[in-house]
């Protein structure tokens, strides 16, 4: 599914954040269910955290129902639920840990996003080990971190060769809501393979959900709806491979 300028792709996650709020959850749900623009919506979903007093059996069931209307993924907050940023410990383990638990619970994510952006060499390898297509890379700058925060850039999707040897196979995202807005309501070029993200918070804001409702059958229009499984499983296995100093960022 290499995009020339005749093909263009088009897939939409949403980091679902608060997947135990039942107000938040319900308008996922109705969205997600509802393919706008014929789009099967990603969920990259934060695991219930327990030492927060999180309901696991209750996050089990909800991510089982997102699995069954779209594509799975890991979304890890490494501080706390309303934290995204790691401000200590060891992100990796953390990926590894909250990634095998997920697997025991009879989970398949095949998508993973980090929060707040951050990834590092260690969090890719972790991501390689469980096989997980991520999508942390950004095709811009993540206009609120600071100065020497750790990001990856990444324009179009690609497989990157990590110093374990690993290939860790990655579809960047590209555009925020307000991002592919302006891009389509302005007709700006838009890349081989688009890939929007928004949040579920913002569902519950009324002109959010709108506006979501509104840009994605117009995204449709301009690039062939798909999803990243899909887009993933057609990822030629002898595409170009960079290695991670590439991506890496500060
Ligand atoms: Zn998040």
């Amino acid at each position: 599914m290499g995009a020339t300028s005749q093909e263009r792709y088009a897939v939409v996650s949403c980091h679902v954040e608060r997947p135990l709020d039942d107000a938040v959850w319900e308008r996922f749900s109705a969205l997600q269910e509802k393919h706008p623009g014929g789009f099967a919506i990603a969920a990259l979903m934060r695991p219930a955290d327990s030492s927060s007093g999180e309901d696991e059996s209750r996050w089990l069931d909800r991510a089982r129902e997102a699995a069954a209307r779209g594509p799975l993924g890991h979304h890890t907050h490494w501080t706390a639920p309303d934290h995204a940023r790691p401000t200590n410990g060891d992100p990796a383990l953390r990926v590894r840990t909250e990634g095998a638990r997920i697997g025991a619970l009879g989970l398949g994510p095949t998508l993973f996003c980090g929060g707040g952006w951050y990834t590092d060499a260690d969090v890719a390898e972790a991501c390689a080990e469980l096989e997980y297509v991520d999508c942390t890379p950004r095709a811009t700058r993540p206009l609120y971190l600071a100065e020497g925060e750790c990001w990856a850039l990444l324009s179009s999707p690609a497989r990157v060769q990590l110093s374990s040897g690993r290939i860790l196979r990655a579809i960047p995202t590209t555009h925020s809501l307000g991002d592919i807005g302006r891009a389509l309501l302005r007709r700006r070029p838009l890349p081989g393979v688009v890939h929007v993200y928004f949040h579920d918070t913002d569902l519950v804001d009324r002109r959010r959900r709108t506006l979501i409702q509104a840009l994605l059958p117009l995204l449709a229009r301009r690039a062939t709806a798909t999803d990243l499984d899909a887009l993933a499983a057609a990822m030629p296995d002898d595409q170009p491979v960079v290695t991670w100093d590439d991506v890496a960022r500060l």
